[in-house]
């Protein structure tokens, strides 16, 4: 058959009258029923409209999802996702994994936006350096950290939003408590990418004192944090499920946390193991997954520090530096500050959810300047 030959094969045959009607009739008679009921292209079942979102409602069958499949499928991505320690939860001098413990292991330098790990800082102070050791800027004051946070914000840093967030929702470094302000900033954070913005959020519509209490919404956005590689977020939604009693839900959350190197959830699998809603497998793989975590996590610098302890690092910094006592005193209160409170290891009983984490980690603020050679602000690096 020539080419002119296929074409005309397509050319549409003549129907008869009859065709036409059973053509319309049919047509007339689908477009009745799809009314009250559409096919779920997913789980192939003809359900009634309310059955799917509105947009759902919109598609072709192929696509079209009803949403008890939409919510399978949203689990499946959530279990899926943030199953690693993300990029930004990494020391910036060492580049090994942060600690996850948030009893001052770890410092925020407000000049860079980086997050050090305590082996890095204890080396620098063994080293002399008074500066930043990332950037090389002086500590500042907390009334020139604000100004460095503002000024980087303003620029669109998205940890530097994050972090103005916290500064606003704890009422820090002389700002007035302003908790609408910093669920603003934290939002913007959180469409930049910030998980922690996410996690924030979360915790303060979850526990409702501040603004007005929405589980759903703080579920959504600890989900969020979780997909980002946010521990204490995936911790969270398993207290979640693990409180409704969805206990193979809450095992599949705190398996992942555990894996991270999380030691409250590793907790719970254990608790799950003794209650009989966990196989010893789950648990041997837990126990294995968070012992590498450590693994990863540690280094003969942190392992120093940490034998050391946070105050000893103070002291051999304050020694090094020739900084006064008042600087210590100060530091040592900043530390306290970002103690966690340890969640409640229970079995089937209720699971305590961990509150609020204020920045990624403790800040770093001395007023060792004043004692030291004089700094001209302007010279800043920022
Ligand atoms: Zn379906
Ligand atoms: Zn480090
Ligand atoms: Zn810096």
């Amino acid at each position: 058959m020539n080419i002119r030959g296929a074409l005309q094969g397509k050319r549409p045959q003549y129907r008869s009258n009859m065709f036409v009607t059973k053509k319309w009739s049919s047509w007339f008679r689908l477009s009745r029923e799809s009314v009250s009921t559409k096919t779920c292209g997913a789980c192939e079942r003809e359900l009634p409209d309310e059955s799917y979102s509105v947009e759902q409602r919109g598609l072709r069958q192929s696509i079209r999802r009803c949403e008890e499949c939409v919510a399978a499928s949203n689990q499946l991505v959530l279990m899926k996702k943030g199953r690693t320690r993300s990029e930004a939860d990494h020391c910036s001098i060492c580049c090994l994994p942060l600690p996850l413990d948030a009893d001052g292991s770890t410092l925020f330098k407000a000049c860079c936006m980086n997050i050090l790990c305590n082996g890095c800082t204890l080396a620098a102070a063994n080293f002399g350096m008074e500066d930043c050791p990332f950037c090389r800027v002086p500590t500042p004051d907390e009334s020139q950290a604000l100004v460095m946070i503002k000024k980087l914000a303003d620029a669109g840093d998205p940890l530097a939003v994050y972090n103005l967030g916290t500064k606003y929702e704890y009422g820090e470094y002389g700002l007035e408590k302003d908790v609408t302000r910093a669920v603003e900033l934290y939002e913007r954070a959180a469409e930049l990418g910030v998980k922690e913005a996410h996690y924030n959020i979360g915790v303060l519509y979850d526990e409702g004192t501040d603004v007005e209490k929405d589980v759903a919404k703080a579920i959504r956005h600890y989900e969020s944090a979780a997909m980002g590689g946010d521990v204490s977020a995936r911790y969270n939604l398993g207290s979640e499920e693990h409180n409704s009693g969805n206990y193979d839900l809450a095992l599949q959350h705190f398996l992942i946390s555990a894996k991270m190197g999380d030691e409250d959830s590793l907790g719970m699998i254990k608790a799950a193991f003794m209650d009989g809603l966990a196989s010893k497998a789950d648990y041997a793989t837990a126990l294995r997954g968070y012992r590498e975590s450590i693994d990863e996590m540690s280094s003969p610098d942190r392992d120093k520090a940490k034998s050391l302890g946070f105050e000893e690092i103070l002291r051999t910094a304050a020694h090094n530096l020739k900084v006064p006592e008042r600087w210590m005193e100060q530091s040592r209160r900043r530390a306290q500050d970002w103690t966690a409170p340890t969640a409640a290891v229970a079995g089937a009983g209720q699971c305590t959810k961990r509150r609020g984490q204020m920045t990624a980690a403790g800040d770093e603020i001395a007023e060792r300047r004043a004692a030291t050679k004089g700094h001209d602000p302007k010279g800043w690096r920022l």
